[in-house]
């Protein structure tokens, strides 16, 4: 079925996105705050409004991509006023309170709405290979579900309102560990006198393999799309990780979860990326358990 879809947020993820939507024949029509992220989404065939509230008029399906859940919030607080009726879908990675905060706004206005974050990056995004963490109603996830499969690889149900967003930071708190996990082997086995192709041979075939090691391989040379191979260019940024970890701390602080790990992790993507990293892939955060070593 074809659907009148707004999007906004059209950045590294969101553009690539709304482009894939364009493909599977709905009608997009994004927005942004940064005119040249308009202008890219407009190359993919994007229709552009000057305003998110232009975007999501008559829309039956409203996406946001955002950086943070206060930039959703505040799209939220006007986009509701602006259409009747239609589908809410978040696909930022915000806060689980957030989140249902979000929610409560569309419905109290007379929508729909379910949080629909993602995993994948934005090579994933491009090749429309993302995985999406669902929390939505029964309907409202059979209405999403084939929408987010022109984007998607995999479509996970995984509860109510803030239950997507629960599984993503759950996933990242997974992510951010196992990555200094690789990065402080990798930095011992220098120490050791252990190639790097040495250690990945084994570890990737052995019980130290994980997704940091095999695709995001944190030094040059084993993994060649790796963005360890360009200088750390994002990627998944530094700022991203340090952001979702933040959110996995709180959510374990307010829950009394002992995340000692998840919590310490978090602490150290915070001082990389307030320490310039914050640009830069996560897996970077090599360099600094690197330049730590006595
Ligand atoms: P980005 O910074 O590239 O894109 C966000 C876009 O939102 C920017 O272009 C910005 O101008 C726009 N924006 C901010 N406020 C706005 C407003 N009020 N109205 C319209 N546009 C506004 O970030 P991204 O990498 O695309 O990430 C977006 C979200 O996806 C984040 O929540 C991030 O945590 C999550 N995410 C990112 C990745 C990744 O690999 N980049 C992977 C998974 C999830």
């Amino acid at each position: 079925m074809t659907l009148t879809v707004g999007f906004v947020g059209l950045g590294n993820m969101g553009g690539p996105m709304a482009a894939n939507l364009v493909g599977a024949g709905h009608t997009v029509t994004g927005y942004d705050l940064v005119p040249e992220a308009v202008d890219r989404a407009a190359g993919y065939g994007v229709r552009t409004a000057a305003t998110a509230a232009g975007a999501a008029a008559d829309a039956d399906v409203v996406f946001t991509m955002l950086p943070s859940g206060r930039h959703v919030l505040e799209v939220y607080r006007e986009l509701v006023t602006v259409t009747r009726g239609a589908l809410f879908v978040d696909c930022s990675t915000v806060a689980v309170g957030d989140a249902r905060v979000a929610a409560d706004l569309a419905r109290t206005a007379g929508h729909r709405a379910v949080d629909a974050p993602v995993s994948g990056g934005v090579t994933g995004a491009g090749a429309a290979a993302l995985t999406f963490m669902v929390g939505a109603e029964d309907a409202d996830f059979a209405a999403v579900e084939p929408v987010l499969a022109a984007m998607g690889r995999k479509v996970v149900h995984c509860g109510a309102s803030g239950a997507g967003q629960a599984a993503k930071i759950c996933n990242n708190l997974i992510l951010g560990i196992s990555m200094i996990a690789v990065g402080e082997a990798f930095v011992l086995g220098e120490s050791l006198g252990l190639s790097h192709q040495a250690l990945f041979d084994v570890a990737s075939t052995a019980s130290g393999q994980c997704w940091a090691l095999t695709s995001n391989c944190p030094v040059p040379g084993p993994v060649p799309t790796s963005p360890a191979n360009r200088d750390y260019a994002a990627g998944f940024a530094a700022a991203l990780m340090a952001k979702d970890l933040g959110l996995a701390a709180d959510a374990a602080t307010a829950h009394a979860v002992p995340a000692e790990l998840g919590s310490r992790a978090a602490e150290l993507y915070a001082q990389f990326a307030a320490g310039g990293g914050a640009g830069l892939d996560f897996s970077a955060i090599v360099t600094t358990l690197r330049e730590a070593r006595a």
